[in-house]
This record gives structure tokens, C-alpha cells and sequence, in this order.
């Protein structure tokens, strides 16, 4: 089957060659795991352990705080020694639960019993994987649960995987569909009895021929009640994203501040799959995750699977260190990561990657004004005006950033990439988001 393509994108150098061949392997347990209460989308769990307390590997050490939130479990066993405030992804001052690493552990190493799933309901089902506290693994980090339940009025009738990987320097979903195909395609299919469908498409870009070959080579030697389908897809970013992805496979549009949903589709990042397979045939917590780890400067950049906690430093030690200091470390990749400003900061379910980049790698040069050469207009995946819509930004003149649809730009710097002026386009619209959202909440 041929699949389509999105309008706009760029093309930036894919730069996954330090990474795309390497087969994951554990990073060590740190002695103390930081392990933020915020990790998703919504309001942060709350602790239930208190200090001095013993816990176990998986045991649950943050209940979720309402419908949009989620569990956070010990990705270590130990003690916990601290429940106090440490810069994270999300906060400078988030509060983690430290747990110093001591005893035995309960999964690690061993091989766990697979349960049978096929005869549990949809609700037993979700309520396993809210259990486990899966969030989105793609670095949005939205609970899981909750966008498998889309209201009862919106019919979905197809799960789309994204396995598109289309950001620059990631490899760690290239892996895990090269490397766990079955588990990946079991994992979808737990979905769609969630969503009490038989439908789902696995899109990934033709640059990770691999990948594209493991999983339908299994789809082949097996048989099954459901329709998956591997769609090959244009290598162009942002091919991951939501509504770019839909419109590449089913051709379906996503309407102007509107959700897949409305077009009857759910999109689940690939390694999100592959935790909804864990929490529910394994009755495995999310506590751990693979990432990439990556740049010219680290010593021995690869694809890892990281303790959730583990800070930034750790994962440097592990990684034989680096060769120089580095001007930008980003979790997640160039385009749509976040840098952070300190190596403190703990892996948490969002990440990704950890990018680390030399100084001279680095743009900083001073932006100029608009020439209005039209290139960010030819390429906003988003059908945006972005030098318009800045401009009128810059002036202050919301009245005619508004009608702009600002809240239609998915943040994928498209715009800014190829803008001869260097302008941060996307800085300047993020900055409206946040300040139209103020100006709604009032
Ligand atoms: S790409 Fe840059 S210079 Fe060209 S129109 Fe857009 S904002 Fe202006
Ligand atoms: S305006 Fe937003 S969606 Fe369009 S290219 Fe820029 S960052 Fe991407």
C-alpha cells in the first residue's frame, strides 16, 4: 500500500548515525534515583511513602491526583531517604522522592510470567494501564489512559503507532521495533480492544528499513483477528507529528484547534505501545524506559534503558564520559527537546534522548528582521503565515493574533529552521500560547 504525504516540513540532516546501530544495554543503577512526582502532563502524584521508608523495585510511590495525572513508582529498591524539591523537566523546584539503592530486586533479571490478557474486559484492561502509570513515551507525556478513552459521543475506528521517529539524532524507537517486534504488535492489539476497534496502522519513515521489515515479517508469521498495517512513510519532519501523521496515512485532516479524535483517530507513540504491553501482560509499572544518549562529544553514545530517576550526571558517568564541555544539553531531540540548564536533572517518562551538543554546533547569532522571503510559510506543517503571525505578536496586536490560529502551531521549529533572519519564530508563538491561555483563564 503507498501511503501520502503532509504539506510543508524540512529536511533537516538526520545525524542518527552515532547511535542507530547499537543494541540497547542497561545503564547501571544509580545509587540514589531522584524520582520527580511530575512526570506528565497534569497535576503531579502525590507521595505516599514517607522517609526512612523500604521500598520495593516497582513498588507505587506517587498517587496519581485526579483524571489527568498519573501513578509514579520506585524504579529502584531501597530506602527512601529524602522526599524534598530538585530541579526536573518540569519545575526547578519539583518534588522528588529520593531512594537510596538497597536489597533485592523483583524483576530485574529475571523472566517475568506473561498473563493472559485476551479474555479481560476494556476496563480491566485501562485500569492496568493507568495502574502502571504509562504516559505518552514520545515526549508529550499525556496519561495514557486517558487518551485511550476518548469520550463515548467521538467514534474512533483506527489506532495509529507512531514509529516515525522523524526527530534528528533519535534512534532509541528505531531499536525497539527492530528489537521487540512481537511484544510491540501484542501492545497494539491490547490497544485496540481498549478502544474496541480492529484497526491500526504502524507509521515509520522509510530511512528504518529494519525496523519496517521486522514488524511486518512478524505480521506475516502470525496470525491474528486484527488489521495492522506497517505504513512506510516519507522521510520529512515532522512526520511524528499527531495530525501530520493522520494526513499521511488515512489523508483525513485534523480541523483547526481540533484533536484526532475528531476524526476518529487515537495516535500512540510506538514505546508507549510497548509499555501498555508491559503493564498489562506483565503487570510491569513504568519505572524504567530506553533512550538514546548522543552527540559528537559523548565517549559512548548509544541506546540505553534508564531507571527513571537516574539524573543527567549519572547517565554521563555511564556513558564513559565527555569529551568536552558541552554549550547545550537537550532531553529529547533539536527540534522539539528542551534544553536544560543542569546536569541534576533526572530521566523521567517523557525522555527521550539526551543530546549533547559542542559549542560551535550551536546557533547564536543575533536575528535580523523579516525579509518576507516566504520560506517558513512553505514549510509550517500547520498551514500557518508564522513571520505574520510574529509580527503582529511583536507589536503586541493580540486582535489580530488570535484569528491567526496560534494554538494551531504544534511547536515543530519548521519556521525558525529555515528562516534566513534567524528568527525564533516559534518562541515568539509559544510566548502568545501562554499568554492567550492567561488571558483565558481569567
Ligand atoms: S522565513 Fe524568516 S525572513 Fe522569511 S518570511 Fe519567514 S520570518 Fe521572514
Ligand atoms: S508556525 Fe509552528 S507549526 Fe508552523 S512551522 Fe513554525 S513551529 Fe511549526
Amino acid at each position: 500500500m503507498a501511503f501520502n504525504t503532509f504539506i510543508g516540513g524540512i529536511h533537516p540532516p538526520e545525524n542518527k548515525h552515532l547511535t542507530e546501530d547499537k543494541a540497547f544495554s542497561n545503564l547501571s543503577i544509580p545509587q540514589l534515583c531522584y524520582i520527580p512526582m511530575q512526570q506528565h502532563v497534569g497535576k503531579p502524584a502525590n507521595p505516599i511513602v514517607e522517609v526512612g521508608d523500604t521500598v520495593r523495585e516497582g513498588q507505587l510511590i506517587g498517587l496519581s491526583d485526579g483524571y489527568i495525572s498519573a501513578n509514579v513508582h520506585a524504579s529502584v529498591p531501597g530506602k527512601v531517604v529524602e522526599i524534598g524539591r530538585y530541579p526536573t523537566l518540569y519545575s526547578k523546584e519539583g518534588v522528588c522522592v529520593v531512594i537510596e539503592a538497597q536489597g533485592a530486586f523483583s524483576t530485574s533479571g529475571k523472566i517475568l510470567d506473561e498473563e493472559q490478557w485476551e479474555s479481560l474486559t476494556a476496563l480491566d484492561l485501562i485500569n492496568r494501564v493507568a495502574e502502571a502509570g504509562i504516559v505518552g513515551l514520545g515526549g508529550a507525556a499525556f496519561p495514557t489512559h486517558v487518551k485511550l478513552q476518548p469520550p463515548r459521543k467521538r467514534q474512533i475506528d483506527t489506532l495509529i503507532v507512531n514509529g516515525s521517529e522523524c526527530e534528528p539524532y533519535l534512534t532509541v524507537d528505531d531499536m525497539l521495533m527492530q528489537t521487540h517486534p512481537s511484544e510491540i504488535i501484542e501492545g497494539v492489539r491490547v490497544a485496540l480492544k481498549i478502544l474496541g476497534i480492529t484497526q491500526a496502522f504502524i507509521g515509520i519513515e522509510k530511512n528504518k528499513p529494519k525496523a519496517i521489515q521486522a514488524l511486518e515479517e512478524r505480521l506475516t508469521a502470525i496470525s491474528i483477528p486484527e488489521k495492522i498495517t506497517v505504513a512506510p512513510l516519507k522521510v520529512k519532519y515532522p512526520q511524528g507529528a499527531e495530525k501530520q501523521l493522520i494526513h499521511s496515512i488515512l489523508k483525513r485532516n485534523v480541523p483547526s484547534g481540533g484533536l484526532p479524535m475528531d476524526v476518529h483517530v487515537v495516535v500512540q507513540n510506538v514505546g508507549t505501545i510497548f509499555a501498555i504491553r508491559e503493564a498489562v501482560v506483565l503487570r510491569k509499572p513504568l519505572f524504567e524506559r530506553f533512550i538514546t544518549v548522543t552527540g559528537e562529544i559523548v565517549k559512548k553514545p548509544g541506546n540505553y534503558k534508564a531507571r527513571l530517576g537516574t539524573r543527567i550526571s549519572d547517565v554521563i558517568e555511564e556513558c564513559g564520559g565527555l569529551t568536552e564541555k558541552p554549550g547545550k544539553i537537550i532531553m529529547g531531540g533539536p527540534m522539539c527537546g528542551i534544553a536544560v540548564d543542569t546536569i541534576e536533572i533526572p530521566v523521567v517518562k517523557g525522555t527521550s534522548g539526551l543530546l549533547f551538543l559542542k559549542n560551535e554546533e550551536i546557533q547564536v547569532s543575533q536575528y535580523r528582521p523579516c525579509i518576507r522571503c516566504g520560506r517558513c510559510v512553505a514549510v509550517c506543517p500547520a498551514g500557518l503565515m508564522p513571520f505574520e503571525l510574529v509580527n503582529a505578536i511583536e507589536k503586541g496586536r493580540y486582535d489580530l493574533v488570535e484569528p491567526s490560529n496560534p494554538f494551531d502551531c504544534i511547536m515543530c521549529g519548521s519556521c525558525a529552521y529555515c528562516c534566513p533572519s534567524k528568527r525564533p519564530l516559534n518562541h515568539f508563538i509559544r510566548m502568545a500560547q501562554e499568554k492567550l491561555h492567561k488571558k483565558h483563564k481569567q
